[in-house]
């Protein structure tokens, strides 16, 4: 933890979103033109993400990933640039093929419960007001992902605690209870 963070846009606290936002836009890090998307929508579930997949900036052990409805996003700019990084994943992610930033994933399996959203990283809006990280999912793949070592967690949890992003080793009690009620929907053990 001396040399990594959890994230710099949480490192000297979160810093809280502003009701009513509606939105902006993102950038990925090229200087030479860069790939935009509009988003007019806040970002809902924002969260500090400790899996392996998620894009998270030089230094960071965490991303910070929330979701937006997907008919609320647009590229605006450089869409040639994109690629998706893994077609194959649930979620996918479509990256710039420059400077490697995640702009948006997007899961295109119509029965998966997360369907209609998109994942984005809001720390790429220079636009203020954006709902603020809330919780910390899948903490412990940060040990998979080389973030940390089995020791330093006790460490990672208390700072995360203290940043008031609760820790979770999947995703938090309400996403995993829609994902749930979403399957025993699917198999018909819910109406
Ligand atoms: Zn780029
Ligand atoms: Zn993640």
């Amino acid at each position: 933890m001396q040399h990594q963070t959890i994230h710099p846009s949480v490192d000297s606290g979160v810093v809280a979103g502003t009701a009513g936002f509606k939105g902006g836009t993102l950038k990925c890090l090229c200087s030479d033109k860069p790939v935009e998307i509009s988003v007019a929508s806040n970002v809902a579930h924002n969260h500090a993400c400790g899996c392996t997949k998620c894009w998270k900036p030089e230094g960071a052990i965490f991303s910070v990933v929330g979701v937006v409805p997907r008919d609320t996003v647009s590229i605006t700019a450089n869409a040639d640039k994109l690629a998706i990084v893994d077609p194959a994943a649930t979620i996918q992610r479509h990256a710039c093929k420059d400077c490697g930033v995640h702009m948006f994933g997007r899961i295109e399996n119509k029965s998966h419960a997360f369907y209609g959203l998109d994942f984005i990283h809001v720390e790429l809006s220079e636009q203020k007001g954006w709902e603020e990280p809330r919780f910390a999912a899948f903490v412990s793949s940060i040990i998979e992902g080389g973030g940390a070592r089995p020791e330093q967690m006790d460490g990672v949890r208390s700072r995360l605690k203290a940043l008031s992003l609760e820790p979770y080793d999947v995703l938090n009690p309400p996403l995993m209870d829609a994902l749930s009620a979403h399957a025993a929907r699917l198999s018909g053990v819910l109406s």
